[in-house]
């Protein structure tokens, strides 16, 4: 039953005692939608709902704590009490009523001095949180497991405050570097990051052109990071790719100048699933090929540069000799891609020598081609 020494206690009953116990592992930060001191938050979940949270912060900094913290709260759904009795710790603050105004600043002198609190005391790793039940500091619409029916809250402002202010104020506090009294972030460090740099061979970041550009775009519009375009994504890397990039990055926790919006190998890779590289494939070439080559004229080649990359890659993994890499997939070139097939557990017609899109893949992350369809 911990309480925090920096807050007002005005513990909520029958909740208190009533609700079971947690293990917390998570820190969510809400707005009230209401410009509540603390003592009004304790009179409204007192008399009005049970939606309450563990802590709630006035504008001018006062904390007040309503349940101790290892004791279930109700205002993040599923992640209240987890089946393995993990949950969060649930932190409300005034806002105005559409919850759309930043916080000032001595509630975020307060939020990350208890965030600090929090991390000493339950051992809560000072991170954004990476999945619905992944340890960590979150806010309530990060994921939607933690609300039930979708929320706007805490709004943009305090999003945006969370990421630039509270986190890295906290680990300022934790490693002893920081008075608890953050300092907003200057306003340059938000113009766009204009440089490129070459990943796998290949161009990022402003003035980078090609079809990577476009594929890295649909791939942050798919994971929700798109909102920065006006017009579709294209071939052309502009400011709004870059500030696009850098809320995704943001999102897998990046701080600092790794979270500028120039996309580096390992976010790239986890926005991709692979590394896109300048040697390209095409599946549908290579399978046109297979079924082509080994019945035509002996060296038929049909996509023959692209079946070159193929073959050098068998015979790089010791499938296929090297005087059969000639840019025609014939039948020692399938009985070679056959063999991989089944190095990779394949079998029957899994196993027959044509390429399929993951075994093509494999071969290809290990000898660096990309693979298109
Ligand atoms: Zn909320």
């Amino acid at each position: 039953m911990a309480w925090y020494p920096g807050a007002e206690k005005m513990e909520l009953q029958p909740e208190s005692d009533a609700q079971p116990a947690i293990v917390p592992t998570q820190v969510i930060f809400h707005s009230i939608a209401a410009p509540w001191t603390p003592r009004r938050m304790y009179e409204y979940w007192r008399d009005s709902t049970n939606l309450e949270s563990h802590f709630g912060v006035g504008y001018d900094g006062t904390v007040g704590q309503f349940i101790g913290t290892q004791t279930r709260a109700d205002a993040n759904y599923r992640a209240n009490r987890r089946a393995d009795g993990t949950g969060a710790v649930s932190v409300e603050s005034a806002s105005n009523d559409r919850h759309t105004d930043p916080w000032t600043d001595a509630q975020l002198a307060a939020l990350v001095a208890l965030g600090a609190w929090l991390h000493r005391q339950h051992g809560i790793p000072v991170r954004v949180c990476r999945s619905t039940d992944d340890p960590g500091f979150g806010y309530h619409r990060l994921f939607p497991d933690w609300s039930d029916s979708g929320t706007a809250c805490p709004g943009d402002a305090r999003v945006g405050q969370f990421h630039d202010v509270v986190l890295p104020g906290i680990a300022a506090l934790v490693s002893g570097g920081g008075t608890g009294t953050p300092l907003p972030p200057p306003r340059a460090g938000d113009a766009p990051a204009r440089y490129r740099v070459t990943v796998n061979g290949l161009e990022y970041g402003y003035g980078a052109h090609g079809p990577q550009v476009q594929e890295v775009g649909e791939a942050l519009v798919a994971s929700g990071h798109g909102s920065h375009y006006t017009a579709g994504p294209d071939e052309e890397w502009r400011d709004a790719d870059t500030l696009n990039y850098r809320e995704y990055q943001r999102s897998l926790g990046y701080t600092g100048s790794d979270a500028d919006g120039v996309p580096g190998e390992d976010s790239l890779r986890r926005l991709l699933g692979r590394l896109p590289s300048p040697r390209r494939v095409s599946l549908a070439h290579v399978v046109a090929a297979a079924r082509t080559d080994p019945g035509a004229e002996q060296g038929h080649r049909t996509y023959g540069g692209e079946v070159r990359i193929v073959e050098q890659a068998l015979a790089d993994e010791g499938f296929l000799e090297q005087r059969w890499v000639d840019g025609s997939l014939g039948t020692r070139t399938v009985q070679a891609y056959a063999a991989f097939q089944r190095s990779l557990g394949y079998s029957g017609t899994d196993a027959n020598g044509i390429p399929g899109q993951r075994s093509l893949r494999e071969l290809g992350q290990r000898r660096g081609f990309d693979v298109t369809d």
